[in-house]
């Protein structure tokens, strides 16, 4: 039985970024108001320790900034406080997020020798119009370089893709998708834009230069995305931005922020696939469908809505889904009568 995991995660917000990208506020995106120091990562693990049992792979997290663009010496200083910890054992391993063009030999050899195994990269996109459009700052081949230098090293690769930015299109992001799977990352995070205030892009989108990317723009468009990752064996980890009680309370002023927003791409995909499966019923029959343990919610959709849509779509009398013996993710027909 592979062990259980926990992330146990540390926020340096905008820490070392050389510039601001127009849709991030880090402050407002974690709920973090200022950069941990090495103390608070002394304390978020003491006080982490006491919540899980010893069996559980405890992993340090420093997320919400571009760690390895921090001046060095205070890369170590937060490196070292957790040091201990992973050498007896407490911690399994150390995993942070930064950008593509901040990654060289130099830096690999310190996160190697501090017992750093995940390297998460903000690629956000591969097209050139909306890296510029976004103040980005790097460029996609920085990406393909980062990528191909951290999985030579033996490092465990998560990169990051948005929807939805400046000058995006869904034929960029989907080949933003495709350009990503080529550099064979362990995971995904998918990021569909949400304008937050106090950034450039909200002010942007006040101006009028910037349209908004709705949540219903963003689900269509990740029901085609998560499946290729998928079918490439590549698991997507993450769906959207992790609610926070700033995002919802206001923070999050338009764009596609949903607090189950990865539920509403699952539902949307089971939703295209019963379409498929469905497509040659004869209107006026009863159907019952088969889903995995545990999916039915998924296949129903909120409120009934995928329900509601395959029975007006293929005039069925009736439609119900049952949960049986099938793999996660495949949808069967359990039976078909005329009603
Ligand atoms: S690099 Fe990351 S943390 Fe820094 S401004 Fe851009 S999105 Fe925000």
């Amino acid at each position: 039985m592979t062990p259980k995991r926990v992330i146990i995660p540390v926020f340096v917000p905008h820490a070392g970024c050389p510039n601001d990208c127009v849709f991030c506020n880090q402050r407002r995106i974690s709920g973090a108001h200022r950069p941990a120091d090495e103390n608070d990562v002394v304390a978020a693990i003491e006080s982490a320790k006491g919540k899980f049992r010893p069996e559980t792979a405890a992993e340090l997290a420093f997320y919400g900034g571009s760690f390895t663009a921090i001046p060095a010496e205070e890369q170590e200083r937060l490196l070292r406080a957790a040091l201990p910890f992973v050498r007896s054992g407490e911690i399994s391993s150390i995993r942070l997020s930064t950008r593509p063009d901040c990654i060289d030999e130099e830096i690999i050899d310190r996160l190697l020798s501090f017992g750093v195994t995940t390297v998460e990269l903000g690629a956000q996109s591969m097209s050139p119009e909306v890296l510029a459009a976004s103040n980005r700052g790097h460029t996609a081949e920085d990406t393909r370089r980062a990528a191909r230098l951290l999985k030579e090293k033996g490092f465990s690769l998560i990169l990051q893709m948005m929807t939805g930015l400046p000058e995006d299109t869904p034929e960029r992001s989907l080949y933003t998708a495709s350009e990503l799977i080529k550099l064979e990352p362990d995971g995904v995070r998918i990021y569909p834009t949400v304008i937050v205030r106090d950034t450039e892009l909200y002010d942007m989108w006040k101006r009028g230069e910037y349209r908004e990317h709705t949540v219903r723009d963003a689900v269509e468009l990740c029901a085609e995305i998560v499946p290729m990752f998928l079918s490439n064996g590549i698991p997507v980890i993450r769906l959207g931005l992790n609610p926070t009680d700033d995002l919802s309370g206001g923070d999050a002023a338009a764009g596609a922020y949903h607090p189950a927003f990865g539920e509403l791409v699952y539902s949307e995909i089971y939703r295209r696939s019963a379409a498929e499966l469905l497509k040659n019923t004869k209107r006026g029959t009863d159907v019952v469908l088969g889903v995995a343990r545990g999916k039915t919610s998924l296949m129903v959709g909120q409120k009934r809505c995928n329900i509601v849509s395959l029975k007006e779509q293929f005039g069925l009398n009736s439609l119900k889904v049952r949960e049986t013996d099938v793999p996660d993710g495949d949808i069967k027909i359990l039976s078909i009568e005329k009603g």
